[in-house]
């Protein structure tokens, strides 16, 4: 189809809630470019929103998931899943872990969270703790419960009543989040790298305080690592960048290499909080979602991806600094951790330039005005960003 034929129906047919859209439709990848509809070439430095970490059609992905998909994709969890307790071993050997739970997407996976964190005290015989402290400008999903948790008021407030018991505290301030704890808190629940706001890393330091503040106020600390996790800031999970563990954590996006699936990840004393019948789901979990987080397992290791990641978001890093001294002072900051990039500019111009690189035929993203976002595929090399620079700085001095 063309994509004006695409458009006519999506105005028609589907509910607005993504406005205009880029005016391209795509129908195949290959590593780490795309092709559109009307045949034109793309490299993409976005990943559908740090999703295609693998990048496109990875041969060992493609086998493993169509393998399933001529045997089974789907049955209940009233039965026992191979590949879902094969990938809730493989996390739990690869992180702090013991026990996992599968979900849909991010945004449930923190909602899982958020339950367990509730029922884990409330067993313990103290209801009262409920109260889940945030932070600003953070983003957990778009649930009316994590809407509530997510730390900017755009998006949670025209659904108000939303749910009780969310206390939103500034990033890296210690004293306004240990000030914020009181007998009715039962958690703090972060992302260790701001990823929808504008790539914001939790301090070293902070986390560390926040790590013994949990332990001394006996609370549970959760890292959403929605986005973070899978290898995308230089390590398998962001919170091994840092030298504390989360009670739990929580995964999704990259995790199925496209294919939909979330995670609950927790040590084994929490994680006994659910007892039967608790939490559950139909789709969570199932064998076509959990070969595909296998298949994104095996190749995260065999590739050693979150090690790039490390090495090409560094060298970007730098590249990008050299280009903010040298002939872009436009750039008035670079912010990233590992392939989590946001390039700060001090002119409102982050939509123009995103077009001139779609014109140019590359995929990255904006965060309003001043800010561009890159989400580069895990396999990207120095070379694919070389090119990727050479690009940019074309378009930033046009
Ligand atoms: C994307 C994201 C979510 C929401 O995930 P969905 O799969 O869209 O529900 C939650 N938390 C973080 C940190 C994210 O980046």
């Amino acid at each position: 189809m063309l994509v004006k034929d695409i458009q006519e129906y999506d105005s028609q047919f589907f509910m607005n809630t993504f406005g205009k859209r880029t005016p391209v439709a795509f129908e195949k990848g290959q590593g780490i470019n795309l092709w559109s509809t009307d045949g034109e070439k793309y490299t993409d430095f976005f990943s559908g929103i740090a999703v295609n970490s693998i990048g496109y059609a990875h041969p060992t992905f493609v086998r493993m998931v169509t393998e399933q998909l001529t045997k089974l994709v789907h049955c209940s969890n009233l039965y026992y899943i191979e590949s879902q307790a094969l990938l809730a071993r493989e996390l739990c050997r690869n992180s702090c872990a013991d026990k996992v739970f599968f979900s849909n997407s991010g945004a449930e996976a923190n909602e899982g969270a958020i339950k367990l964190a509730r029922l884990y005290f409330r067993k313990l015989g103290m209801p009262e703790k409920y109260e889940i402290i945030t932070l600003q400008k953070s983003f957990h999903g778009r649930t009316i419960t994590t809407l509530s948790a997510t730390g900017q008021d755009k998006y949670a407030k025209p659904f108000e009543p939303l749910t009780q018991g969310f206390k939103k505290v500034p990033l890296n301030d210690f004293e306004a989040l240990s000030a914020a704890v009181t007998e009715n808190t039962c958690a703090i629940m972060l992302e260790p790298v701001q990823g929808e706001s504008g790539v914001y890393p939790c301090d070293a330091q902070y986390l560390k305080k926040v790590r013994e503040l949990c332990d001394e106020k006996k609370l549970l600390l959760i890292f959403d690592e929605v986005q973070t996790g899978m290898g995308r800031t230089g390590k398998l999970f962001g919170y091994q960048k840092y030298d504390i563990e989360p009670d739990i954590f929580t995964l999704a996006k990259a995790l199925g290499g496209g294919i939909p699936i979330g995670a609950v990840c927790a040590k084994d004393q929490v994680a006994q909080a659910f007892a039967p019948g608790e939490h559950g789901s139909t789709f969570g979990g199932n064998p076509l979602a959990c070969t595909a987080g296998l298949a994104v397992m095996k190749i995260m290791e065999e590739e050693k991806l979150p090690e790039n990641a490390q090495r090409v978001g560094e060298y970007i890093k730098e590249k990008l600094q050299a280009l903010a001294a040298e002939s872009c002072p436009v750039i008035s900051e670079v912010r990233a951790s590992g392939l989590m990039i946001a390039i700060e500019l001090n002119a409102p111009i982050a939509p123009q330039v995103k077009n001139k690189m779609f014109e140019k035929k590359y995929l990255l993203a904006n965060i309003g005005e001043n800010m561009l976002r890159i989400l580069p595929p895990l396999i990207i090399t120095t070379q694919d960003a070389d090119e990727f620079l050479a690009a940019l700085s074309c378009a930033l001095g046009e």
